[in-house]
């Protein structure tokens, strides 16, 4: 033992205990916190009634007229304020539903009020609203029901004088007029709303920041995890508030206090964007943003006043917190800001500058990704980019879409194309039967293209910016291996809206929270999405390797989309191609003729309105009636503006559509390859002809068409060989039919039976279509379980000539409803590839049915392929597992094809998208009947075309090309003067482009090019002389040369983007100016690659 003393410290706890002290009950003490700021029987004694120190409603401070347009009319403020204004006052209630309602009111703030700290004018008629000022700048946004119904009143307003702003009210909630609690039921249209609060208010901001203080250390005392000294602490911060403001009887003093110990667990930097500032790492960044659907529950009209309503409501926002980085899509929506609020648009463009608010996605709506072509996708992006670049200076450099329904296995390449390598999207947290498995990864197009994708955790785009959605951006990150970063998009959406004042109020204090206690994971607010990706991309180059999903982003919800709303969907189908043909002839009358104008502002006009219908509620089919009232009409318009423009630049070709009796005739093949076709004359032309037909063969261009006596003695038959029983014959196939379905098919070339043993194809089948919610939106899997084979009549002959024979068939499917099909067989013609073609006419008058048609085909294989963009898809027939199953819907573009080795089959259509096989069951999905949110979708006539097209060899480039004839047949038109005697020449010019080599290249799309000076509109800076863009994608999955040929006169040819950037130089050769020569360009393209080529001139 040695040394020092030892030294005992005298105990500073008493030695007698005075008292007994419980533990804290935690669930009781836990549940007390509701007492404090909940709106029960303690509302009075809580810190909400504490909010408002002041009012005044009475009409010697809010004096209120109302003038209300008739007919449903959406004026401007000028013709709104232009007319006579009644007084009005709480209480009185305005409609019906999608009226609109113009408010003067005249505010004068009380003496008792003019010194109070922050004054807002609070409104609240239970629908949306935007206040203007007197001399009609629009300003902010009103939700109603309690939502952002402050307006913040100018310090202006102190004077004790009687000051004037004006409110716009629309009759429509944020999500329309939905007759009850249940949104998606078909809008009422006779809905009145109460204005109950019209009222100055003096607001008490402590007690409102204590109440978010308390809101988020409350979740931390109710979310954090048990065993954390975090969670413990969170709750005695928050008694201890309580037991303050209590003993303080809720003075301002006492919640003063109150907040001082809020700052104990939240820190001090709460109240403003300092609080951002610390320099510790943060993981989760928000983002502000507002999904506004350009059209849903609400048409499109009211969708433009939603976009200025919380666009305004944010570029508010912006000027209070300057932390908010708001980030916006939708080139659409930013041009009707322009085109109807030009202040708002100028007040947008400031803060784009400023750098808060954000344009980005790079489309120009957010569009469905399923059912556009290949070529409507790549005009999303052009004219997205272009409207961003020529208004805000810069395109967007990520892809956003949330809330598309799937995505598309192309996309990567074709973002990639328009500059962007980088994609948001969220939506695949809705999958009902796979959980997708990654949040940050690496998404992979058909041909090997990529982009970096992430998705959300929190796992909406309309996160309300709680504790818990910033808590699960970690704990629902599903690709923490490689970074544990993420988005939290927040604000409220889908009808607008946009992040509110408590959201950004309740981000600071979960970053104080990480920073003082921790825990929870650290938010940031300030950065960009694309700061984001760019710290993504940096960490790749420097060695994470993201993980891959090659292919499409199967969505495993809202399959009914492919199908809902037919009329839409062939109005989308028809318009591509008539678009195509435009541009095509538009681009070779330029090169013709120097006189003909590019009709550039039709074709735009045009486009812009295809891609607007193709927005992910309207064209999927998921939308109100109204919203396809007003597709029905926009389409008629781009049929009305295209047929006028074709035919201008038809006649620039020598071509009219104008017949006569002494016309010399003509086909018009557009598409870039021979083909032979029996085109059907104008009945003045019949009797001399003697045939109801003529057959055309050639092309490109203007085919001299010939009398079909060049086929030989008629090569095509039908005759009823049984009772009931009909037999078609030509040199390909040999077809039986019974009761309207295909009972055998023999390619005699082959010889071989195509349709399944003792199975039927063209069959129709009816099943009970009732999914668990989204009825425009899905079909769920137990609807397979219903099916009803649907009996036809007796199948009778209708044509019998020399050319055609066809047998029709009558098919009842209820009292109301019926189909009459007829199924035709062409002559063959050389080697054109047969098929059997079915022509449907369709009353349709049920209630949430599924009409299909079945072609059982005795073809084995696991897989199927289907025509998707630029490419083909294949999927499983089987159901080996839950994500095999989760296929049992899918969507196909122009066919859907099923071979083994050596043959197949492909069923090609003219308007549908929707498609299943099963086994060797191939199905295409016809007619769906929904009630909501459309009560009458789909009701009334339809006809719909499709055919059974065998053919020898597995899936080739023959399918995709008759698939595009099918939907593209020739027209007749007339020669004109001129052009007339010398048909040659006259064919020159459709030669002039052409693409040799590979069967699988597609020549897809000719086209000017955007900023050439003869053809731009001045967007963008202009690009001398002239130029025609050709897009030729690979179609069948293999490296594929081939040669451009063109006799233009071609001095350079360039490999670009999309988006018509010129890259890399290809070498040409021949052509050297002389007379005729042909200039040549050799091309290799990567499987499935979509490569665009522009042509100087
Ligand atoms: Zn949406």
């Amino acid at each position: 033992m040695g040394g020092e003393p030892r030294h005992i410290m005298a105990s500073t706890l008493p030695v007698l205990s005075k008292k007994p002290k419980g533990q804290q009950i935690q669930s009781i003490y836990t549940s007390r916190l509701g007492q404090f700021t909940d709106s029960g029987q303690y509302y009075q004694q809580g810190l909400r009634a504490k909010f408002h120190e002041a009012t005044a409603d009475d009409k010697d401070h809010v004096k209120l007229s109302v003038y209300s347009p008739p007919d449903l009319a959406r004026p401007t403020f000028e013709d709104a304020v232009s007319h006579d204004f009644r007084p009005t006052q709480i209480g009185e209630s305005f409609g019906p539903s999608w009226s609109t309602h113009w408010f003067k009111v005249k505010l004068t703030v009380p003496q008792n009020m003019l010194k109070a700290e922050h004054l807002e004018f609070h409104w609240d008629a239970d629908n949306e609203g935007l206040v203007w000022s007197e001399d009609g700048i629009p300003l902010q946004g009103l939700t109603g029901g309690g939502e952002r119904i402050e307006w913040v009143l100018p310090n202006s307003f102190r004077d004790g004088k009687e000051h004037t702003f004006y409110i716009e009210m629309a009759c429509n909630q944020m999500f329309g007029n939905a007759p009850g609690g249940d949104t998606i039921q078909p809008p009422s249209p006779n809905k009145y709303y109460t204005l109950n609060t019209a009222r100055i208010t003096a607001v008490n901001l402590d007690a409102r920041a204590l109440y978010i203080d308390f809101w988020i250390i409350g979740d931390a005392a109710r979310e954090f995890p048990g065993d954390s000294w975090e969670k413990h602490q969170a709750l005695q911060v928050c008694n201890a508030i309580m037991d303050t403001f209590i003993a303080g009887n809720g003075t301002r003093e006492a919640i003063r206090e109150c907040r001082k110990i809020a700052q104990q667990y939240i820190g001090e930097n709460i109240d403003s964007e300092k609080v951002y500032e610390s320099d510790k790492e943060a993981i989760v960044y928000g983002i502000g943003h507002c999904h506004i659907d350009t059209c849903w529950l609400w048409p499109f009209a009211e969708t433009k006043r939603k976009v200025v309503r919380s666009w305004m409501s944010q570029c508010d926002l912006m000027d209070r917190y300057p932390e908010h980085r708001f980030t916006v899509s939708q080139a659409q929506q930013y041009k009707w800001l322009e085109q109807n609020y030009p202040a708002a648009f100028d007040r947008v463009k400031g803060k784009v500058k400023k750098g808060a608010f954000l344009p980005i996605g790079g489309s120009w709506v957010e569009h469905d990704t399923n059912l556009p072509s290949g070529e409507s996708l790549v005009r999303q992006f052009l004219y997205g980019q272009r409207y961003f670049e020529s208004h805000f200076g810069e395109r967007c450099t990520t892809f956003w879409l949330p809330d598309t329904f799937g995505y598309s296995s192309q996309l990567p390449q074709l973002s990639r194309l328009a500059g962007m390598g980088r994609f948001f999207t969220q939506k695949l947290s809705w999958n009902n039967i796979n959980n997708f498995p990654h949040t940050t990864f690496r998404w992979v197009a058909l041909d090997g293209s990529q982009v970096l994708c992430h998705m959300a955790p929190s796992e909406t785009y309309t996160a309300a910016a709680h504790f818990g959605d910033v808590k699960r951006s970690v704990t629902q990150h599903k690709s923490m291996d490689q970074d544990n970063t993420s988005l939290l998009v927040f604000g409220k959406g889908d009808g607008g809206g946009g992040p509110t004042r408590e959201m950004l109020d309740k981000l600071r204090r979960c970053r104080g929270m990480s920073d003082k206690i921790g825990l929870l994971p650290r938010v940031h607010m300030g950065n960009t999405v694309d700061q984001f990706f760019e710290k993504l991309e940096q960490k790749a180059s420097n060695g994470t390797e993201f993980v891959t999903w090659y292919g499409e982003l199967y969505f495993e919800l809202h399959r009914g989309t492919y199908t809902t709303q037919a009329n839409n969907k062939l109005g989308n189908r028809k318009s591509e191609i008539m678009l195509r043909d435009l541009e095509y002839l538009a681009t070779l009358a330029t090169v013709k003729s120097k006189s003909y104008k590019y009709p550039k502002k039709d074709i735009d006009d045009m486009w812009e309105n295809v891609l607007l219908c193709q927005f992910h509620d309207c064209l999927p089919g998921s939308s109100i009636e109204m919203c396809y009232d007003d597709s029905d009409k926009i389409y008629a318009e781009v049929f009305k503006t295209g047929s006028n423009a074709k035919s201008d630049a038809l006649s620039v070709l020598g071509m009219a559509e104008q017949i006569d009796s002494d016309s010399r005739l003509v086909a018009l093949n557009t598409m870039p390859w021979s083909r032979s076709e029996l085109v059907e004359l104008p009945s003045s032309k019949v009797i001399a002809t003697q045939s109801k037909y003529a057959v055309a063969t050639g092309g490109p261009g203007a085919i001299e068409i010939q009398h079909p006596s060049v086929l030989g003695s008629s090569n095509v038959s039908v005759k009823e060989v049984k009772a009931g029983v009909f037999q078609m014959t030509n040199t390909h196939f040999k077809v039986e039919v019974e009761a309207g379905c295909v009972t055998s098919l023999v390619d005699l070339k082959a010889d071989r039976e195509v349709i399944a043993k003792g199975e039927k194809a063209n069959q129709f089948v009816i099943f009970d279509d009732k999914p668990l919610y989204w009825q425009a939106w899905d079909v769920e899997v137990y609807h397979l379980d219903s099916r009803k084979v649907l009996s036809s009549g007796k199948s009778r002959i209708l044509e019998n000539g020399p050319h055609k024979v066809s047998v029709v068939t009558e098919t009842q499917i209820s009292q109301e409803s019926w189909v009459k099909s007829t199924i035709s067989l062409s002559a063959s013609m050389g080697d054109e590839p047969g098929y059997v073609a079915i022509d449907a006419e369709v009353e349709w008058r049920e209630t949430m049915k599924f009409l299909k048609v079945e072609f059982p085909v005795d073809i084995v294989n696991t897989e199927a392929a289907y025509e998707t963009q630029y490419g083909i898809i294949r999927r499983p027939t089987h159901y080996n597992t839950s994500w095999d199953m989760a296929k049992f819907e899918v969507c196909c573009h122009k066919f859907a094809d099923l071979s083994e080795a050596g043959y197949g089959v492909s069923i090609l259509n003219d308007s549908k998208y929707g498609f299943a096989t099963c086994g060797n069951l191939m199905r295409l999905s016809l007619l769906r009947a929904p009630k909501a949110p459309d009560a009458h979708a789909d009701m009334g006539r339809h006809h719909i075309r499709w055919a059974i097209m065998p053919h020898v060899g597995s899936l080739s480039a023959q399918s995709v090309r008759t698939a595009a004839n099918f939907n593209n047949p020739m027209g007749v038109y007339a020669l004109t003067t001129g052009s007339a005697s010398q048909p040659d020449k006259h064919n020159t010019i459709f030669s002039s482009i052409r693409v040799k080599g590979s069967d699988s290249l597609i020549l897809d799309c000719i086209k000017r090019g955007e900023d050439d000076e003869d053809v731009s509109r001045g967007e963008l800076a202009k690009r001398e002389g002239r130029s025609v863009i050709l897009r030729i994608y690979e179609s069948m999955g293999g490296k594929s040369r081939g040669t451009i040929e063109t006799s233009l006169p071609v001095k350079k040819v360039w490999k670009c983007n999309v988006l018509e950037d010129d890259g890399e130089v290809c070498r040409t050769y021949g052509g050297g100016g002389s007379a005729g020569g042909v200039l040549k360009c050799d091309i290799e393209l990567r499987a499935f690659e979509v490569a665009t080529f522009r042509l100087q001139l």
